[in-house]
């Protein structure tokens, strides 16, 4: 979002506008970033040189962007707790990842309600995300870390984000993004820090309560929250231009309508205001403004063009990271040998994955390519025999990883196709 001065008085008064009886605070962005330069008065200069190099790259695409290659962005959660209850589940994570890969692809099966006259402008933004899957030093990871701390809450400030307050240190921004997950205190659901702060405190902080989907805290449970957040550390505004309720400010995406300020809850369509008085009114369903969970479920096509500014910029090494790779680094030679085996190596296509002794129940298999991409996944329940058999044929020659993935954990090895 960008920060402007102008009214700060009227952010810092509707910032903390409460969105439901439990005194929430939908998003704590623009008031973290105007903390962050009081602090360091210096970065109004370079959000702003951020600003200016976004709308050059906008002015240039007009009619949109289309990238030649989707960009995965990998992830690592820094789940912070003092209570098990803060301790949320691998599986809460998994379901926020899996939420992103929708909302950012346009998958998002309540994408069927954005209203017919928003449809051609609704976007898939051709960005998606992975659990890192090697850490800063290419050793294997799950791409959640957990750390336990005496700290019960954290404040509005970067705490979390230094292992020195009690936190856990940011990975390298130019690999990962960073989500901390932690207990907010003052009922806020989450915060970004916007593209050209500080590597340090580079990412999203999301309260646990509002991570995921099955057991994530109503009506912010179907993992928006996180949406909207990354959506700010991509440079995207709040939908209204945070201008308080004025007609005059902009989210510098041209196909949003103007907005006098946030909208909470689930207004019907269509729904008006001061600024945009007509129908269809303004985009209420858009991930960028304050609406529940389950009443936003788009972004524009003007807004891809944004976010694509910035993974052309600032942000543009996260495009070749390699922290969606798998890493046979740190995992156990003992359980590599003892897992299966892959005959023959090298191949000319087919190869059998042999599993010995070993239990052939419940398990997913996943082939990488170099590029970490995967080519293929498929989860077994059940094996007839303790072979599997497996098809490289139609894939360009070179190194694949097979990865074996079972409740008790994960293998890795390499086969080469000739
Ligand atoms: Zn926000």
């Amino acid at each position: 979002m960008k920060l402007k001065l102008l009214f700060s008085f009227t952010i810092l008064t509707f910032v903390f506008t409460t969105v439901n009886a439990q005194n929430l605070i939908r998003c704590a962005s623009t008031e973290y970033q105007q903390q962050q330069v009081n602090l360091n008065p210096g970065l109004q200069q370079i959000f702003d040189q951020e600003d200016l190099t976004t709308a050059a790259f906008v002015a240039n695409h007009q009619d949109g962007f289309t990238p030649q290659v989707i960009c995965t962005i990998p992830v690592v959660f820094h789940v912070l707790y003092s209570s098990s209850a803060q301790n949320i589940s691998n599986t809460r994570l998994t379901d926020q990842i899996a939420v992103l890969n929708k909302d950012f692809r346009k998958l998002n099966t309540d994408a069927n309600l954005i209203p017919s006259v928003w449809q051609s402008i609704a976007a898939d933004c051709e960005i998606q995300f992975c659990l890192a899957q090697r850490d800063p030093n290419g050793i294997a990871t799950t791409g959640i870390e957990r750390i336990q701390t005496s700290t019960t809450a954290w404040g509005l400030n970067s705490d979390m984000k230094f292992a020195s307050s009690g936190g856990a240190n940011a990975w390298n921004r130019s690999k990962y993004l960073n989500i901390w997950v932690c207990n907010l205190s003052g009922g806020i659901l989450g915060f970004a820090m916007s593209p050209g702060g500080p590597a340090s405190t580079d990412g999203v902080v999301i309260s646990y309560q509002y991570v995921g989907v099955v057991g994530a805290s109503a009506p912010f449970n179907k993992g928006r929250t996180a949406t909207h957040e990354i959506g700010h550390w991509l440079n995207m505004d709040h939908i209204w231009g945070d201008d308080g309720n004025a007609c005059t400010g902009s989210d510098f995406v041209n196909d949003t309508p103007n907005q006098a300020g946030e909208n909470y809850g689930c207004p019907s369509f269509p729904h008006t205001d001061n600024c945009t008085p007509a129908a269809p009114g303004v985009m209420t369903m858009n991930y960028m403004d304050y609406t529940d969970d389950a009443c936003m479920y788009m972004f524009t096509s003007g807004q891809k063009t944004r976010m694509w500014a910035t993974l052309n910029g600032t942000r543009s090494s996260i495009k070749t990271s390699n922290g969606c790779t798998p890493s046979t680094v740190g995992i156990s030679e003992e359980l590599m040998q003892n897992m299966f085996s892959i005959n023959p190596t090298p191949t000319d296509g087919a190869f059998t994955l042999n599993f010995g002794s070993g239990s052939t129940a419940n398990f997913d298999v996943s082939i990488y390519n170099i590029l970490g991409e995967v080519i293929f996944q498929q989860h077994y329940s059940a094996l007839n025999e303790n072979e599997l058999h497996l098809n490289l044929d139609g894939n360009t020659a070179g190194i694949y990883l097979i990865e074996v993935r079972t409740t008790n954990g994960r293998t890795v090895k390499k086969i080469i196709l000739n």
